[in-house]
């Protein structure tokens, strides 16, 4: 069947981006979006990836300008983990770990390694000095694509709908349930017994997964073997004096961690943690008095991380939270939404608007991948982290199964940060690649068998190299210094 009318179930993120990501690539679909004014959204999700300013300003080649009147971004070069031996490190999304300069015998994380230095190249380098762009020489900023955002959950969701509004995708605001068919979903009926039907339905309706998990009853297979929190609790205050830094922070909390995310007058603050191992009540407490300017009364989230075994079931494709969530340790819920909604719309496209089974099963296989590359990821940073001995961390060291990523870290505790393991343990669309192993595992110091110590003069190379790029930090401009220039400069963006 030719697929002519898409119903969308949900408004959050998902739905949203879901809904514009259809119409721009495939503009005669008639597309609308279903939302229940009782349940609402989740309301958090600030933190992206590269993939975020990718897909809206390369793929569906939406003007920037509007983005960041509107949502109001800040710049974010990555994580800075205050976690494991050293007092921290970043992770970046540039490749630095990897790289190998010709003057030198291996690639940088066997000098890095060595170190107690908590960065280890041009744009860590900025991230440890809280800077964001290099300097022009007319003072204005050097953007380069190594970089995300960190923007308000509000004011995403007000852009993307003032982007659907422009692209005529109609809303309709009710609470549904939905009626079985033989292709899987009839309709879905509103409160009020009007039947909404359509050839493709999008389960966009977060948590409940109504569609695919309530209706189609899709198995799911829950990661709890290898991440254990299942809750986090959110708080933040307003921004006074803090310099706003280019980077997420996670730091490492007795049952979990707390993220910190910087938008320009609001700090946001929230403690992922496990219910075997804390109460809410344990949590409230220790995120409080780490956090003492919090100033609103934090609220928890309870989540349950995992992923239905397949996301395209029949006439459903389900899209964000309601197919799959992990823990936004790396921030990759609204990355793996810009993979699944641009691949739907390649797959509409491709096919004529009419999905083959083949076409769908691929579809599927390729986000289970993606699901369980995050998942093998973040295990590493759980298996490895020493900074604090709590019965959670104990469990954490002896009990985080790494599934697809025990391969890749066997190798390196034979062979060390040696980057020969990326091409044959790694499939190409990992998003985190070889550099963002190394980040973690030569970040956190986990020990492997084969050191390596340069002779002087390579040493001294590599010192001095170091220390171009410290000064190079120096010299950038920070958050709001590059704020102000591109308000000063009518909005230039990379
Ligand atoms: C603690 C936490 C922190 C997070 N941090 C990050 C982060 O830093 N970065 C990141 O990328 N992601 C993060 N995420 C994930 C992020 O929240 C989601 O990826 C994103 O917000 C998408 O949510 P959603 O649209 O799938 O669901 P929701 O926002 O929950 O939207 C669900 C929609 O479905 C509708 N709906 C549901 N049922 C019905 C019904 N029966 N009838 C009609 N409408 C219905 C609701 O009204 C709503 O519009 C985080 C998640 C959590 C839990």
């Amino acid at each position: 069947m030719i697929t002519r009318k898409v119903l969308i179930l949900g408004a959050g993120s998902a739905g949203l981006m879901a809904a514009i990501t259809l119409k721009r690539r495939v503009p005669h679909l008639e597309v609308t979006v279903v939302r229940s004014p009782d349940i609402g959204v989740i309301g958090v999700g600030e933190g992206t990836t590269p993939s975020f300013p990718r897909h809206f300003f390369e793929y569906l080649k939406l003007k920037p300008k509007q983005f960041y009147e509107v949502a109001e971004p800040t710049w974010k070069l990555g994580i800075q983990f205050l976690w494991g031996p050293r007092p921290k490190f970043h992770f970046t999304f540039a490749l630095e770990l990897e790289q190998r300069l010709p003057e030198l015998q291996r690639n940088h994380g066997f000098y890095y390694f060595n170190e107690d230095r908590d960065w280890a190249g041009p744009v860590s380098a900025f991230m440890a000095h809280d800077r964001a762009f290099p300097r022009k020489p007319d003072g204005t900023p050097l953007f380069h694509k190594s970089h995300a955002f960190h923007v308000e959950n509000k004011k995403l969701v007000q852009w993307l709908e003032g982007l659907c509004r422009v692209h005529e995708i109609a809303f309709i605001d009710a609470t549904v349930t939905a009626e079985r068919g033989d292709a899987g979903i009839a309709a879905l009926i509103t409160e009020t017994g009007q039947r909404l039907e359509a050839d493709l339905y999008v389960d966009a309706s977060g948590f409940r997964s109504e569609l695919l998990g309530r209706v189609l009853k899709e198995p799911f297979n829950g990661y709890a073997d290898a991440l254990f929190c299942d809750r986090a609790i959110i708080g933040g205050w307003p921004r006074t004096t803090e310099p706003i830094k280019p980077y997420t922070v996670a730091e490492t909390m007795d049952a979990g961690w707390c993220w910190q995310i910087e938008h320009e007058n609001w700090i946001n603050r929230g403690y992922v943690y496990a219910s075997a191992f804390c109460t809410d009540d344990a949590a409230r407490d220790e995120f409080l008095r780490a956090n003492p300017k919090v100033a609103n009364e934090p609220r928890v989230v309870k989540f349950r991380s995992g992923r239905y075994a397949r996301n395209w079931v029949g006439n459903v494709v389900g899209i964000g939270n309601s197919v799959g969530f992990v823990e936004p340790l790396e921030a990759t819920a609204l990355q793996i939404i810009c993979v699944q909604t641009s691949t739907l719309a390649d797959a509409l496209l491709d096919s004529l608007q009419e999905p083959t089974p083949t076409l769908k099963t691929l579809y599927n296989h390729f986000n289970a991948q993606a699901w369980d590359d995050i998942r093998d990821f973040l295990a590493i940073h759980y298996r490895f982290n020493t900074r604090r001995d709590t019965p959670f961390w104990q469990a954490c060291l002896h009990d985080t199964q790494l599934h697809g990523a025990q391969a890749l870290v066997d190798f390196y505790l034979e062979n060390g940060p040696s980057i020969v393991a990326g091409a044959q343990l790694l499939h190409p669309s990992n998003s985190f690649g070889m550099d963002g192993y190394l980040t973690l595992l030569t970040g956190q110091k986990v020990d492997h068998g084969k050191r390596y110590q340069p002779k002087p003069a390579e040493d001294k190379f590599w010192k001095e190299r170091c220390t171009r790029w410290e000064s190079d930090a120096q010299r950038g401009l920070d958050v709001k210094q590059c704020l102000a220039s591109v308000r000063q400069s009518g909005i230039q963006w990379a």
